[in-house]
């Protein structure tokens, strides 16, 4: 059994999207163990986007490969790129409140990712939450010197999960309980 985090983030509770969004996780199966309103202040976003190098180049990489793609070249690093955008990240994490999901389940990590859709809207396929709800891109983001609005932070991996989960929850906010659904999905077949 994995668990996750998701970050319902400052726009999507802003547009009133927060039921449909969680809709969505529940719907599968997903349980929710954790759920909290947090405004995030700039130690809390600090540690969520850390100062990692590692995490800084991914995120640089994964912009300048959707930019080469579309032929338009950006002039900094990976890891200038990544460094930029953490910047602008800690004012949109702490511009209003957010709502935090501790979800847990049957690789949540990555049904969590697929329901969500890539980070760029303008490439996420409708009927993942970044594909219906946001018409944002990298271009428009950058141009206007701010985050994609993307509506959710998901965890990319069941490390970056763990590392996550522990910033927003502490032991005693996540719950441990049956969702009435679990003894058919993870049931035994039982041999005639
Ligand atoms: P995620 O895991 O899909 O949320 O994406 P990343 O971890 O790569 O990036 C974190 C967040 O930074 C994204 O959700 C966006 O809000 C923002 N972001 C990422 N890349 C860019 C970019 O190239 N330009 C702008 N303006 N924002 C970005
Ligand atoms: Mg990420």
């Amino acid at each position: 059994m994995e668990r996750t985090l998701v970050l319902i983030k400052p726009d999507g509770v802003q547009r009133g999207l927060v039921g449909e969004i969680i809709k969505r996780f529940e719907n599968t199966g997903l349980k929710i163990i954790g759920m909290k309103m947090v405004y995030a202040d700039e130690d809390k976003a600090s540690k969520h986007y850390a100062d990692d190098e590692e995490w800084l180049k991914s995120v640089g990489e994964k912009t300048l490969r959707s930019a080469e793609k579309k032929g338009i070249k950006i002039e900094r690093t990976a890891i200038e790129q990544g460094r930029w955008i953490r910047e602008m990240l800690m004012s949109y994490l702490t511009m209003s409140p957010l709502v935090a999901l501790a979800l847990e389940g049957n690789e949540a990590v990555s049904k969590v990712r697929m329901i969500t859709g890539p980070t760029n809207p303008q490439e996420a396929l409708p009927g993942t939450i970044r594909g219906d709800f946001s018409v944002d891109s990298y271009m428009l983001g950058d141009s206007l010197e701010r985050p994609i609005q993307n509506l959710i932070h998901a965890s990319e991996s069941p490390k970056e999960a763990e590392r996550e989960l522990k910033i927003w929850f502490n032991d005693k906010e996540l719950h441990f309980f049956k969702r009435v659904d679990e003894d058919l999905i993870y049931r035994r077949g039982s041999k005639k």
